[in-house]
């Protein structure tokens, strides 16, 4: 069932996503060459927590870490360690934050140091990506508009989109119906109404779609299958009568 969340709580929602937007800005300047995936991690806990939100995936399916950073080939839910970054890694960074029990979830890549024009070129393709998404997630359309606006940037630019993930409803729990696929066709599935919540997080790779779970410390990591990088950029969005409202946009609450 999808719950369509009332104006008061689509502001409680962008109080969490204000925070989320704010830790984001600060992972984003931090993902320099030297610094441990780790080191991350505990910037981020500890900025949610300053800000007042816990961090909404510690714990979420036994989740180990308040961050998923992804490094590379890994695509989601990589695991913070001891790794440090090196110039030319590709790095998503994914935050969850839950304020007065309402959750925001957004995510980010950033190359580290100089990378390679491929490396940037498809992290910024799917930056755009997200864009479409959600230039096209307005009360009328359908589900199916959102995963053909996704698929359409990512196969224009010769790039494939993740099909065994996507993004999902929010609202009070992190992950809400429906699921929302990052490849469709136009004017397929549940239309969009005004008060839906939704996570849009197009996930892109550079070489095919296939992905496999890889094993770290018994959490599942999942990496492209064919070691190509994969980049993932994800804002929490309220379908209105107009533009979406993003609600993990800084300056948002
Ligand atoms: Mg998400």
């Amino acid at each position: 069932m999808i719950v369509i969340k009332t104006p008061a709580e689509i502001d409680r929602m962008r109080a969490a996503g204000a925070i989320a937007a704010e830790v984001r800005e600060q992972l984003a300047m931090a993902a320099r060459p030297g610094v441990t995936t780790a080191e991350l991690d505990r910037l981020a806990e500890t900025s949610i927590r300053r800000l007042g939100g816990r961090p909404g995936f510690k714990g979420l399916y036994g989740f180990p870490a308040s961050l998923c950073i992804s490094l590379n080939r890994e695509i989601v839910h990589g695991v913070p360690g001891d790794r440090a970054l090196v110039a030319g890694d590709l790095v998503s960074m994914d935050i969850g934050v839950v304020y007065r029990g309402f959750c925001a979830d957004t995510a980010l890549t950033v190359a580290v140091g100089d990378a390679p024009p491929e490396t940037n070129r498809l992290i910024e393709t799917t930056e755009a990506a997200l864009a479409d998404a959600i230039e096209v997630c307005r009360a009328g359309n359908r589900l199916g508009d959102i995963g053909a606006a996704v698929e359409r940037r990512a196969s224009l630019a010769g790039f494939s989109v993740v099909r065994d993930f996507g993004g999902h409803g929010i609202g009070r729990k992190m992950h809400e119906e429906p699921w929302v696929a990052n490849f469709g066709a136009p004017g397929t599935g549940p239309e969009l109404v005004p008060g839906m919540t939704l996570a849009l997080e197009p996930m892109l790779n550079a070489g095919g779609s296939a992905v496999r779970a890889v094993d770290s410390g018994g959490w599942s990591v999942i990496v492209t299958a064919d070691g190509s990088l994969s980049a993932h950029f994800e804002h929490t969005v309220a379908v209105t009568d107009g533009a979406a409202l993003v609600l993990t946009a800084r300056g948002a609450a």
